[in-house]
């Protein structure tokens, strides 16, 4: 028997997952986050340390044949070389080692290996695709400071800033006030603001603060919607300029995945009514696996081996 690994890293936090050809888990191990960008040399090493130690205790580690590591940051060929080259020293001398951008492995977890495109909405957000010809293309994703439409940190300073300017008197009310007062428990809206620029970390405070404008829509209110509506079509506007780039006259799966699509529903309509314009093909779903399915799948296919559809369920 042979087995493969698949590593799904980010930011926060890197699962590692040993697995059959069936997708069966035989080992899992969670470990922090392994960003290139955000994670010194010395902490990438322990983290996969700690990563690998966990599967040495198993027989089947020595039978491992292909490692797949989704990772965010590795864009960089030296951050990609770097994160090889770490890894490469955990293994087995037969082990291939695989190392790519996370969003293959988003895009894998709903199209099991299959080309599309996936639309990730977390904390950052990237559209991402790869065509049957393996042609791949990304829109966006350049970060929260100038980019990351339709992400929860876009969602997160819009309600900031339309609570801001309802205010200031500039716009109509909205009921975000109420919402971000009682989350950071303050009688006024301005008593948030230290809070907010001295949080450790600013970027994930604000993009956690989507789920209030989710609620807001939910008590019917009208600046939610908007926001929505907003980030939704940002999104639609990017996976229609990317479906340009890729897709001829083909129906293509646009996967959702990422914490904002917890509530997909409200991103569909706006989502949709660009593309629609834009007279192209798609099916807008949800991942049928994990992302670290994802890697698994990854593993597999640089391997040559057929996905099946039970894979994993
Ligand atoms: C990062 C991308 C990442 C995206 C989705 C963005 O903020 O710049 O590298 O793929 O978020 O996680």
């Amino acid at each position: 028997f042979v087995y493969v690994i698949g590593i799904d890293g980010g930011g926060t936090k890197t699962i590692g997952v040993l697995a059959d050809e069936n997708g069966t888990v035989v080992a899992k191990s969670i470990v922090g986050p392994t960003n290139p960008n955000s994670v010194s040399n010395y902490h990438l090493k322990g983290e996969f340390g700690k990563l690998f130690m966990e599967f040495e205790r198993y027989s089947e580690f020595s039978h491992v044949q292909h490692l797949y590591a989704g990772m965010s940051g590795v864009d960089h060929p030296e951050n990609n070389k770097l994160i090889k080259g770490i890894i490469s020293s955990y293994l087995p001398k037969q082990v291939k080692v695989t190392i790519d951008h996370d969003a293959i492995t988003a895009l894998y977890s709903g199209t099991l290996g299959e080309p599309g495109i996936v639309q990730i909405s977390g904390t950052g957000s990237i559209t991402f695709g790869m065509n049957q010809h393996g042609e791949r293309q990304r829109v966006g994703g350049w970060g929260y400071l100038f980019s990351d439409y339709g992400s929860g940190y876009s969602i997160g300073r819009d309600a900031l800033s339309e609570a801001f300017l309802a205010y200031d008197g500039l716009k109509d009310y909205t009921y975000l006030i109420d919402l971000l007062q009682k989350y950071y428990n303050v009688e006024a809206l301005p008593e948030t603001i230290k809070k907010l620029y001295q949080g450790t970390n600013p970027r994930t405070e604000i993009a956690s603060l989507s789920r209030l404008v989710m609620d807001a829509y939910d008590h019917g209110d009208k600046v939610a919607e908007e926001i929505i509506w907003r980030n939704g079509v940002e999104l639609g506007r990017a996976i229609s300029a990317l479906g340009g780039k890729l897709f001829q006259n083909v129906s293509v799966p646009v996967v959702l995945t990422g914490g904002v699509f917890n509530r997909m529903e409200l991103f569909e309509k706006p989502i949709l009514h660009v593309v629609d314009r834009c007279q192209q093909e798609v099916r807008l779903i949800k991942p049928r696996i994990e992302p670290i399915g994802g890697a698994i799948v990854a593993a597999w296919k640089e391997e040559n081996r057929q996905i099946n559809d039970a894979f994993m369920a």
